[in-house]
């Protein structure tokens, strides 16, 4: 796991996790997580309701070594293991207090990934089946895990996670020399999908099939972006992988990547963007506005970058255009189009203020479309 310090992570976890008695009063573990509330997180679930999410460790204690971690084996911190029963209690008693509504687990790896797989499973069934926990569990599948306990996370979670971390074998070798890309990492986001293939909603803990997630360190092997979304948009047509995520590396103390440069944020949200193009609205990989180093271009969008190179010559007649033309217009979303196609039943859309009322980014999208034959950006001046 990756945990970039800019967002706070890295820094709440290791506070977290300090063992007894070293930042709380008298060793109180649930008091030390209910006042570490900076690592509860506002986050969006499959169904896009947001709830406060416990993003934790099981241990803190790991025995890889992986270049970019600040968990990894040998990094002078003092580290803390909770044991499955443990665990979900103090979970529970966050749940009731309020302070998180859904937890998203995962560990540093002790005495093998099966044997820690087995522990971030016990606390899952434990909260399950013995303490009749209801709410939403993200469980991260560690590498080494085996088929029947990846299908065993799916019977316990809405959504597990295999974090590639680098978007092929050579990369990661740059970032974790310990992990196996194709068989460790790849291989139970291919089990995943067998297994949703293969296996009745009805057979998993809320009568659907959990979604999966992965994550990359963008930028700490030097890969393009070109690699990542290459990556990204295998994983999405073939194990239907719902989303990517994309952190930019920044440099932990006392690693062996702690001289390398910080990665721009604005990349990450470049990452973000074109991954959202390829899976929502009907971009191929080989439009991204990639520069000739495999990059995207930092100051513009990707969307709007494709734009400026297509649709300024032939711009998008909004009364004709079918949804996916309507998708590659900039200011105009997934929610936007839909509301393009409803207004013209009812009659021609003639001019900027009647999309604006739809909810259409005008500005944006003005240099792109045509209204009724002639050229919207032409009425931005009167509006
Ligand atoms: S396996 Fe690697 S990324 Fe995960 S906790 Fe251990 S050192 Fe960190």
């Amino acid at each position: 796991m990756y945990y970039n310090p800019r967002h706070g992570r890295a820094q709440h976890a290791q506070d977290a996790f300090q063992p007894d008695g070293t930042r709380t009063c008298g060793g109180d573990k649930t008091r030390l997580l209910l006042r570490d509330a900076a690592f509860v997180h506002p986050a969006q679930l499959p169904n896009g309701r947001q709830i406060m999410l416990l993003k934790t460790l099981l241990t803190s204690a790991c025995e890889r070594d992986c270049y970019y971690c600040p968990f990894r084996a040998g990094r002078d911190f003092r580290r803390a293991t909770f044991q499955p029963q443990e665990f979900a209690g103090l979970f529970m008693k966050l749940h009731q207090a309020r302070a998180a509504e859904g937890i998203f687990l995962s560990s540093g790896i002790a005495a093998g990934g099966a044997n820690t797989q087995n522990k971030i499973l016990d606390t899952a069934e434990i909260l399950r089946k013995r303490m009749g926990f209801r709410g939403y569990i993200h469980l991260k599948i560690m590498p080494g895990a085996e088929k029947g306990q990846v299908e065993r996370a799916m019977q316990l979670a809405d959504r597990v996670s295999i974090n590639l971390e680098a978007p092929n074998t050579e990369r990661l070798a740059r970032l974790a020399p310990h992990k196996v890309f194709l068989e460790e990492l790849l291989q139970p986001l291919r089990w995943v999908e067998e297994i949703r293939r293969t296996q009745p909603a009805w057979k998993f803990w809320n009568g659907r099939h959990p979604s999966t997630v992965t994550q990359f360190v963008a930028g700490g092997a030097d890969e393009s972006d070109l690699e990542l979304l290459t990556t990204t948009d295998w994983l999405m047509k073939n194990v239907r992988l719902k989303r990517a995520y994309f952190s930019a590396f920044h440099p932990i103390r006392d690693t062996p990547l702690e001289n390398k440069a910080a990665v721009d944020p604005l990349r990450e949200h470049r990452l973000y963007q074109a991954s959202f193009l390829l899976r929502d609205y009907g971009f191929d990989l080989e439009e991204m506005p990639f520069t000739p180093d495999g990059n995207l271009p930092l100051p513009t969008d990707p969307k709007l970058a494709w734009a400026q190179s297509n649709l300024v010559e032939r711009p998008v007649e909004v009364n004709r255009a079918e949804k996916r033309d309507l998708l590659r217009v900039p200011g105009i979303g997934l929610r936007g189009a839909e509301a393009i196609l409803s207004a013209r039943r009812t009659g021609k859309l003639r001019d900027l203020s009647a999309l604006r009322k739809l909810g259409i980014a005008v500005a944006r999208a003005a240099p792109f479309l045509l209204l009724d034959g002639r050229r919207a950006e032409r009425q931005i001046a009167m509006f």
